[in-house]
């Protein structure tokens, strides 16, 4: 009975010789990122983007949204659409950092009007990628939370920019790095005296070409849940790579202990400008979303409040 409890994913208040365990297994010094270590604080962390809760026990909030963000009337449509289907948080990136120079590297301060609309008309909070200081300074009054991307996990100077606002900040796993690097990368923004700070895991490279892009290991989320009180989010877009497969991953993020979900969704996927392989069309979207409401009930949270 004992150690079934000791293992419990949902709960608070984690045996600091449990933790220790952990941290040996994985080679971890939990030092390095006291702030965000379950050590110092052992009940979950609640993070507020606009009014949806992460990291409740009873919610599990859905970001979804296109890759980037291409004209005003596809972003209206989709937002609308999202609204209607389960989605919490509207994802609308208009910088875009790609891995190649030569592609479509997104609309720009030309769609912050764009986005003022959207939050207008559907009431959904707004999620954005900023890749430096100057995108952080454009959009902290517009938007809900500022998403740090995965190129970007040890960009210590933005870390450091956004550790000195109370914006809520996404901040998303490198493609080489381990949980403890998230970790302390997180650490940065949170000695700055920024506490409202999600985690996403959106999967490492993997040691073998495949037929995914990035590998997204399972067993990290209950196991950074373990040495984290910090909410934690999966992203089964940029793992997956393929939209086929993309309902799976999601179910399978819900399953692992996850306080959420980030997606890619576009009303015509074959027309986008960036990422066409594994943007969901909002029919498969909705579909995961009936699917995804069915599993997270089993854990007694429900999508939206
Ligand atoms: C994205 O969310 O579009 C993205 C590029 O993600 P990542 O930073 O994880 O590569
Ligand atoms: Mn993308």
């Amino acid at each position: 009975m004992e150690s079934l409890k000791k293992y419990r994913i949902f709960g608070n208040g984690y045996s600091p010789k449990f933790l220790d365990y952990v941290s040996k297994q994985f080679a971890i010094d939990q030092n390095s990122f006291r702030l965000a270590s379950r050590r110092l604080h052992p009940r979950n962390t609640i993070v507020k983007i606009g009014a949806v809760p992460f990291g409740d026990s009873k919610v599990f909030p859905v970001i979804a949204g296109p890759c980037g963000l291409d004209t005003k009337e596809n972003a209206i449509k989709i937002a609308n659409l999202l609204k209607k289907s389960g989605a919490s948080v509207f994802r609308g990136f208009l910088w875009k950092g790609r891995t190649d120079a030569y592609t479509f590297q997104g609309v720009g301060e030309k769609g912050l009007g764009w986005l003022e609309e959207i939050k207008n008309r559907t009431g959904l909070p707004i999620d954005i990628e900023i890749l430096n200081e100057q995108h952080l300074d454009l959009v902290k009054d517009l938007v809900d939370v500022v998403q740090i991307g995965s190129r970007n996990m040890q960009n210590y100077s933005l870390l450091k920019a956004v550790g000195r606002t109370n914006i809520p900040v996404i901040l998303k796993n490198s493609p080489g790095s381990g949980l403890d690097e998230l970790l302390c990368a997180a650490e940065y923004i949170l000695k700055g005296g920024n506490r409202n700070v999600i985690l996403c895991l959106r999967g490492t490279k993997p040691l073998t070409g495949s037929f995914s892009r990035f590998s997204l290991d399972m067993c990290a989320f209950p196991i950074l849940k373990q040495l984290t009180h910090l909410p934690i989010i999966g992203d089964p877009t940029q793992s997956a790579n393929n939209a086929t497969i993309i309902p799976n991953v999601a179910m399978s993020i819900a399953a692992s202990g996850a306080d959420g979900l980030l997606v890619e969704v576009h009303t015509n996927p074959k027309e986008a400008l960036t990422d066409k392989k594994q943007l969901l069309d909002y029919n498969q979207f909705r579909q995961t979303s009936i699917y995804l409401n069915k599993l997270i009930k089993i854990y007694g949270k429900k999508l939206s409040k």
